[in-house]
């Protein structure tokens, strides 16, 4: 599969994506993620679902969280741009995206997110709020 959004898009869209912005609710049946639950063994799972292929892709609290081997921003540099041009990942200082290839169709997804409340005391969430995604 890789590679067929790429010729899609070249045909369809000559290089520029067509870009949206969704409601998180309407792709995802988790948006908050507290990193408190994870010390009690019960983690904050969100699972994405892709609007093209229906493929699912599951999200805990690790994955928003700046540790090792974090890997949020995975785009390919020409994808990142178009994303940026539509909405950038850090418009405000709390905001941050996850930036990824659907395994399922290859079409690029920014999931945006914010921190929230105060990370020195622990007492802080991830929710998501946006995703943007392509039109095909
Ligand atoms: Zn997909």
């Amino acid at each position: 599969m890789k590679g067929v959004f790429q010729i899609l898009r070249s045909i369809f869209h000559r290089g520029n994506l067509n870009l949206v912005c969704v409601n998180p609710e309407k792709r995802m049946d988790g948006i908050l993620f507290n990193p408190r639950r994870g010390y009690d063994h019960e983690m904050n799972v969100g699972n994405y679902t892709c609007p093209h292929c229906s493929q699912k892709i599951g999200f805990t609290t690790g994955n928003f969280d700046d540790g090792p081997g974090s890997r949020k921003h995975l785009l390919s540099e020409e994808d990142a741009k178009e994303f940026d041009r539509f909405r950038p990942a850090r418009k405000k200082r709390w905001e941050d995206s996850l930036d990824f290839y659907c395994p399922g169709c290859n079409r690029p997804v920014r999931i945006i997110y914010k921190l929230e409340g105060e990370e020195a005391t622990k007492g802080y969430r991830f929710e998501v709020f946006s995703i943007v995604e392509v039109i095909v």
